[in-house]
């Protein structure tokens, strides 16, 4: 059966006009999918009982299924499993702070770009995730209460890797009918394709972009994350500078921290000398065990606080992020398919 969220706002009245119901009916559907959240069309009290019928008929109202919800001990971070229709499952995680709450949600089942230090990436790519994939996890987690503020496409997967899919879901994030939640308030992560960048560009969507550097030599960079072999720094960084002055706006580069690998002086050196005159901001990251078999290890505090002083005293901003949800694999990079394992 048809899910009624893979539905743009437009298709639905034009389904409503296909059964001689009214087109304003679309508006209250929506109300109650992406704002009440209910999950029966039963609950959809204003509509006329024929009308839910039909709708109960030909539509499915979620394509995913809450398998497990894992809460932190440290901080409010949960983490939920999930299931798709064909099985394959997800993961998303919600990050609740006194005056907003984040969502992280996935864009694909794996991914195909196989950055060595990143569990989600290591079966490879199984399949995009659809529009309604993607928006559902945000849906599930305002069911589970939580008063979503901001969106980050950061879990499983690459989003520029699964654009139409992701801009769709945008369009909808942002869609005073659905969830109304500001493009400000969205952050594309990606680990630096051109084309998508380029497209990102030209739509003039207002989101966040954060783009995952890891390293600022080619030498490093391709050793860890192989598409860097296909898009060495000087093309992605012309690509972020065209990206900026099209745009106006600030990119943000994050930068895993990782012992006696790309955490020196001499790194943060390189660092600022690579991203000198954009501008951006640096967001590092300490390193994330993901399998006991890396071979990485975070850098020690002293060295993580001489890394971002180095970066501040080259003028180049920067901020620490706070790592949540460690004790529920729910931190950056640590999104697997841990159900299948
Ligand atoms: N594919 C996108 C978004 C998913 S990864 C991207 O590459 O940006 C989200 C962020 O988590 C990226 O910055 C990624 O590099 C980072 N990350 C992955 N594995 C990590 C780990 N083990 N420790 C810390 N951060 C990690």
């Amino acid at each position: 059966m048809r899910c009624i969220k893979e539905l743009s706002l437009k298709e639905l009245k034009e389904w409503l006009k296909s059964t001689n119901e009214p087109a304003y009916r679309a508006g209250q559907i929506f109300h109650w999918l992406y704002s009440s959240c209910v999950n029966d069309f039963t609950e959809m009290t204003n509509l006329s009982a024929p009308l839910r019928q039909k709708l109960t008929k030909q539509f499915e109202i979620s394509p995913l299924r809450l398998v497990n919800k894992l809460g932190s001990f440290i901080d409010k971070t949960e983490k939920y499993l999930l299931e798709l229709p064909d099985g394959q499952t997800i993961e998303s995680v919600i990050m609740p702070y006194p005056r907003r709450c984040t969502i992280c949600v996935s864009t694909q089942v794996g991914c195909r770009f196989h950055c060595v230090f990143c569990a989600s990436g290591r079966n490879g790519l199984i399949r995009n995730l659809t529009q309604d994939e993607i928006i559902e996890q945000v849906v599930l987690g305002k069911r589970e209460g939580h008063r979503i503020t901001h969106i980050v496409f950061m879990g499983m997967g690459e989003p520029l890797d699964n654009l139409d899919n992701v801009i769709k879901a945008i369009g909808l994030f942002n869609s005073p009918d659905a969830f109304n939640i500001g493009a400000r308030r969205m952050t594309i992560s990606t680990c630096g394709i051109p084309a998508g960048i380029r497209r990102l560009m030209d739509l003039r969507l207002q989101i966040e972009l954060s783009v995952s550097l890891h390293a600022a030599s080619d030498e490093l960079r391709s050793r860890l994350m192989p598409i860097n072999k296909q898009y060495p720094l000087k093309n992605l960084i012309k690509e972020l500078k065209e990206y900026i002055n099209q745009t106006n706006r600030q990119v943000t580069f994050e930068y895993i921290l990782i012992d006696k690998l790309n955490s020196s002086e001499s790194d943060a050196l390189l660092l600022s000398r690579l991203l000198r005159g954009m501008n951006c901001k640096v967001n590092l990251i300490s390193f994330n065990d993901t399998a006991a078999d890396s071979g990485f290890n975070p850098p020690i505090a002293s060295d993580i606080k001489r890394f971002q002083a180095t970066l501040t005293a080259e003028g180049l901003k920067n901020t620490l992020r706070d790592s949540r949800g460690g004790d529920i694999q729910g931190a950056c990079g640590q999104l697997s398919l841990s159900a299948k394992q």
